[in-house]
């Protein structure tokens, strides 16, 4: 991923292609007021605002296209397939990767590990056979292959990782054997933080002929992500959080591998032929999308996608990068506040617990102030368990907050220790 340190000003860095007001107003819901508040949001990795280009162009598309995708001979139909298919190729340029049939719509990145899990997992994966993830894995790319190691008596192996939150690429050369099947990691922890070296664990992988799933859906939004010159065989992440609608997201995989995988689904439009006796599938893409898919939300994302490179994706990455400089700056100064994550090369994720204060008691007066924070274990309760606690609290950044934004976390979290002291 190309994103651009640590220490750099705002005003040195790469210019977007808009002014930040003139951002901030292309995005309706961040002028709303909380408890008669300005709203600071700072759950991005949760989920990412919309903005008008995108909500604009899903009700365009209700007003003026809505017919189902692939299945009419007649004019909308004609017409939402073309932007369907449009929006495929915008996602296979804005992710590199080779070809348009190596993109699968899906409802998003868990659904997309599940299909791979599902699938590849029928195809290749057997009894005492083993799967390699990492220990800051986000449930969904722990869960799908927990639930295929108990399908097919196979056995999960965890990658460790330091105290600042980086892997142990030792010991993950050390897990891969002859019975290793898939490697499934992050490229970015929604927890820590940190960019993992991808390239590296794929180019170490391959080296022993085995495939590798990049879970990109806390990467995607925040820098260049280029498939091919990751490697990687499977890449997945989901429209919501890249700024675009929820209910949609995406499946690469190259095509020799989904090729050999059966389909995950059965239904309409993933079919050549069906008979009561036999079926015959169709080619990719439309094998793995089966039944109506959620075309608006491809559209409405492909939106998404073009404002992020309208933009410039490297500004983006360099001014996200500098608003993370300035929260690590402003909370490293609370006392007695710890972050979770300190590896050289994060996105700007930021995690933290301020000595025996609750993260909830934090969140919720947080709240009271306009600031929107994550509490809890943000879907990675193995992760906390690693750090001994029981949750955190999360603020993650997107390129639309401010440097007033991030001084009022740090100030709200000063106030916070004040009265909860
Ligand atoms: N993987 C990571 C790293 C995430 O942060 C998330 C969501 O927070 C997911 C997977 C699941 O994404 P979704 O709920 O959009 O399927």
């Amino acid at each position: 991923m190309c994103l651009v340190r640590h220490t750099m000003q705002l005003n040195d860095i790469m210019k977007l292609s808009k002014s930040i007001e003139e951002i901030r107003s292309d995005f309706p819901i961040l002028s709303t007021k909380a408890y008669g508040k300005p709203l600071v949001y700072l759950d991005n990795g949760a989920t990412t605002q919309k903005p008008e280009q995108v909500i604009r162009v899903i009700n365009e598309l209700y007003r003026t296209t809505n017919a189902n995708v692939h299945r009419g001979v007649h004019y909308l139909s004609d017409r939402v397939s073309e932007r369907y298919e449009a929006a495929r190729e915008t996602v296979r340029a804005f992710i590199n990767a080779q070809k348009k049939e190596e993109i699968i719509f899906t409802a998003g990145t868990t659904a997309s590990i599940n299909a791979v899990a599902f699938s590849f997992g029928e195809r290749f994966v057997g009894k005492d056979d083993e799967i390699i993830i990492s220990g800051m894995e986000h449930h969904a790319n722990i869960v799908p292959w927990q639930m295929l190691c108990q399908r097919k008596s196979a056995r999960l192996k965890v990658i460790p990782f330091s105290d600042d939150g980086i892997l142990d690429l030792e010991s993950f050369r050390g897990m891969l054997t002859g019975r290793t099947r898939i490697v499934a990691v992050a490229h970015a922890s929604n927890v820590l933080g940190t960019v993992n070296p991808v390239r590296e664990i794929v180019r170490e992988a391959h080296s022993h002929g085995i495939p590798v799933l990049v879970d990109g859906a806390q990467a995607i939004q925040h820098g260049i992500v280029d498939v091919t010159d990751i490697g990687c065989d499977f890449y997945v992440f989901s429209g919501h959080k890249v700024y675009g609608p929820n209910g949609i997201g995406v499946l690469y995989g190259k095509e020799e591998l989904l090729n050999e995988m059966p389909p995950y689904q059965g239904g309409g439009d993933m079919v050549a032929s069906v008979t009561f006796e036999k079926t015959t599938y169709n080619d990719l893409p439309f094998r793995f999308e089966a039944g109506t898919t959620n075309f608006t939300g491809a559209i409405g994302m492909a939106a998404a996608l073009d404002y992020l490179s309208a933009l410039g994706r490297q500004a983006v990455a360099e001014r996200e990068q500098a608003l993370l400089a300035r929260a690590t700056a402003g909370l490293s100064s609370v006392g007695g506040l710890r972050i979770y994550g300190t590896a050289p090369d994060k996105v700007s994720v930021i995690s933290f617990l301020i000595g025996g204060l609750h993260p909830y008691d934090t969140g919720m007066i947080l709240d009271k102030m306009g600031i929107a924070v994550r509490t809890g274990t943000h879907c990675a309760q193995p992760l906390m368990e690693r750090y001994g606690i029981t949750g955190n609290i999360r603020a993650s950044i997107a390129f639309y907050n401010t440097d007033e934004e991030i001084d009022a976390l740090v100030s709200g979290v000063r106030k916070t220790v004040e009265m909860l002291a």
